[in-house]
């Protein structure tokens, strides 16, 4: 479904975005996967050799317009072109109102909102110059209801929905595709991190009665990057078994 096309995928070394990259990869694409440290990269790498051809690691600090610029540039230089971005790389929390503190409500502003602004504007700069491209970011099921503690998170996927939407409208006129996928609970570190009653409490409240695998996820991943989306843009497509939250 990807034959020819080059992606990138921000936080790929593990969890969603690694399952994205493998998706990927398993459908043709060339695939640069981005991660916060060189020795996570190399891990991630080390278990995708049998695409050694058409894979590649990154490490840019997803904030910094000039590193993910370069960081970008070198993967089109590799492959030939830059179709589409995944913008996956994100952190949770649960911390309670009282106890925030700025820095830490700064630190998920800046990867899960500022980085996703910053990479797509990059993406979007190559893809316009070659005639186009599909920007796919990441929402989360709390960004329709909220969550009942660490506000910092869900105030960062609501903001994520809201820039989808704009840059679907914006970049329009561009041929750019900007659409979001909006996992519920699926099972990566992220939701290992949560205490088990939670997670149990989550899932007993699926109406499709588990919680998502990330191959789940990266499938509503592989759609929205193919040209079988041709049509679709400025949507926040639900992955998450039908869940309220
Ligand atoms: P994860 O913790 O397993 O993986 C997060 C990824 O982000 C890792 O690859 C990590 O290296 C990367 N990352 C973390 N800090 C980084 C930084 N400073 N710079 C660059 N990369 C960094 O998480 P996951 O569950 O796979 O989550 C992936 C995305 O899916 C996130 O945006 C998350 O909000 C979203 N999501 C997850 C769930 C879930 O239940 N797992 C639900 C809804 C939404």
């Amino acid at each position: 479904m990807l034959k020819g096309k080059t992606a990138v995928v921000t936080g790929g070394t593990r969890g969603i975005g690694f399952a994205v990259v493998k998706k990927y990869l398993e459908n043709g694409a060339n695939v640069a996967l981005a991660g916060s440290r060189q020795e996570t990269v190399e891990k991630a790498l080390s278990q995708l050799t049998e695409y050694k051809d058409r894979v590649m690691g990154i490490c840019p600090d997803l904030c910094s317009p000039e590193e993910v610029a370069a960081a970008f540039a070198s993967v089109k230089e590799r492959f030939g072109s830059f179709d589409i971005l995944a913008n996956n790389a994100g952190i949770s929390s649960r911390t309670s109102l009282y106890d925030y503190t700025v820095e830490e409500f700064s630190k998920i502003l800046d990867l899960n909102l500022k980085a996703v602004f910053v990479c797509s504007q990059a993406a979007a700069r190559l893809m316009k110059e070659q005639g186009g491209g599909v920007i796919i970011n990441t929402s989360s099921m709390v960004s329709k209801n909220g969550q009942p503690s660490g506000c910092g998170y869900p105030a960062t996927k609501f903001a994520v929905d809201g820039l989808t939407i704009s840059l679907a409208r914006e970049l329009a006129k561009d041929q750019i595709r900007v659409n979001a996928v909006a996992p519920g609970v699926t099972r990566t570190d992220m939701v290992a991190a949560l205490p088990k009653e939670m997670v149990d409490r989550i899932s007993a409240g699926i109406p499709l009665g588990r919680p998502g695998e990330p191959e789940d996820i990266a499938n509503a991943f592989l759609y929205l990057g193919s040209d079988m989306a041709s049509y679709v843009t400025g949507i926040i497509l639900r992955a998450d078994g039908a869940a309220m939250n």
